[in-house]
């Protein structure tokens, strides 16, 4: 079959590789559609931290695709199903699995990252990370529940409450997903906060009532006019020093901060030390997804409470992926949001 695969940084090809045997507890899955991340940037480039990958590699840890077959031990899935894989393969067994953190699972295991990917045309994957996708949900907004994970995670740990005002930092993939889903919570405002003109429209588009350009005005002074104080609940998604002192200044005193962007291993922020005492604002991070947060995500999506087609601006056959990894590099003004890969899907086993 054919594969991107990353052997190290700044090797990567499209090749033929042997197709991934499926185990007694595994499913074979036709990949149809690759999410590509910033993360796949990173492991292009080398920069993700030697624990989390082992080259090289197979990404693709946001994708979904057809069954193509089941093991001997799975009896509730059937070949032609559509699927949706979670990325993180929790062991189920430690600790912290036993605990219900799956993301911080000790056996630490991922599509994409130590295991072959959804960039492959076919996937093995274990049974208890497959979800069946309903006929009418498309593999693009598939794609979408990886990163959509990660967003409602940060967001259930600042748990909004019905009426507040909100306001979302950067309005990328994660971003454009984080007002989706915090329109579900009914605020009195949304508040998109980002830098290019284009991603506000959009944002506008995805449901926020009010947009912040940070690059022209002073976010914490503007949401003092929209709202007579600063937010209750703010989400940051840029992954950037200056995205997180947004969300600090921008929110109220008492007000949660929920942070899940990246901004890399040297990327240091300085704040006053009595900020959080100060402030009385309880701020928090998030990583990744658990298994739990995963299902509740599949059901926004099955039960059409969000729709994250739109959120796919840009798409790309498989073999073309090195433009696709040059457009997530170098995005210029263009709103770029979720790029996604295609595979051929007329090539058959
Ligand atoms: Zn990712
Ligand atoms: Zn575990």
């Amino acid at each position: 079959m054919k594969a991107i695969v990353i052997d190290g940084p700044n090797q990567i090809e499209l090749r033929d590789v042997e197709k991934p045997v499926c185990g007694p507890g595994d499913v074979l899955i036709k990949s149809a559609k690759a999410g590509l991340c910033r993360t796949d940037l990173e492991l292009l480039n080398g920069e993700v931290p030697d624990e989390w990958v082992s080259y090289p590699l197979i990404p693709g840890h946001e994708w979904g695709g057809t069954v193509a077959e089941v093991g001997t031990d799975v009896t509730e899935l059937a070949v032609g199903d559509r699927v949706v894989s979670e990325g993180m393969i929790p062991c189920n067994r430690c600790k912290r699995c036993k605990e219900g953190a799956t993301n911080l699972c000790e056996n630490y295991d991922q599509l994409g990252f130590t295991r072959p990917g959804g960039c492959g045309e076919y996937v093995v994957a274990p049974r208890h990370v497959v979800q069946r996708l309903p006929r009418d949900v498309s593999f693009e907004s598939a794609v979408l529940v990886e990163p959509a994970a990660v967003v409602l995670h940060v967001i259930s740990r600042v748990m909004p409450l019905p009426g507040e005002a909100v306001g979302v930092v950067g309005i990328g993939t994660l971003g454009s997903i984080a007002v989706q889903i915090l329109r579900l919570f009914g605020p009195r405002a949304l508040i998109a906060y980002g830098i290019r003109t284009e991603e506000l429209d959009f944002a506008r588009k995805m449901g926020a009532t009010h947009t912040v350009n940070v690059a022209e005005q002073d976010a914490e002074e503007t949401t003092h006019k929209i709202l007579g104080e600063g937010v209750d609940v703010i989400v940051e998604t840029a992954g950037s020093p200056q995205a997180v002192r947004t969300a600090l200044d921008t929110v109220r005193g008492g007000g949660r901060v929920g942070v899940l962007g990246i901004a890399g291993e040297s990327a240091r922020l300085e704040i006053p030390s009595d900020y959080f005492v100060a402030k009385d604002a309880a701020v928090v991070g998030a990583f990744s997804y658990t298994t739990s947060i995963w299902s509740r995500v599949l059901g926004l999506v099955n039960n059409g409470l969000v729709n994250f087609d739109p959120i796919v601006t840009h798409r790309f056959a498989t073999r073309d992926f090195s433009k696709a990894y040059e457009l997530m590099d170098n995005r210029g003004t263009e709103a770029v949001a979720k790029i996604v890969l295609e595979h051929d899907q007329s090539i058959s086993a």
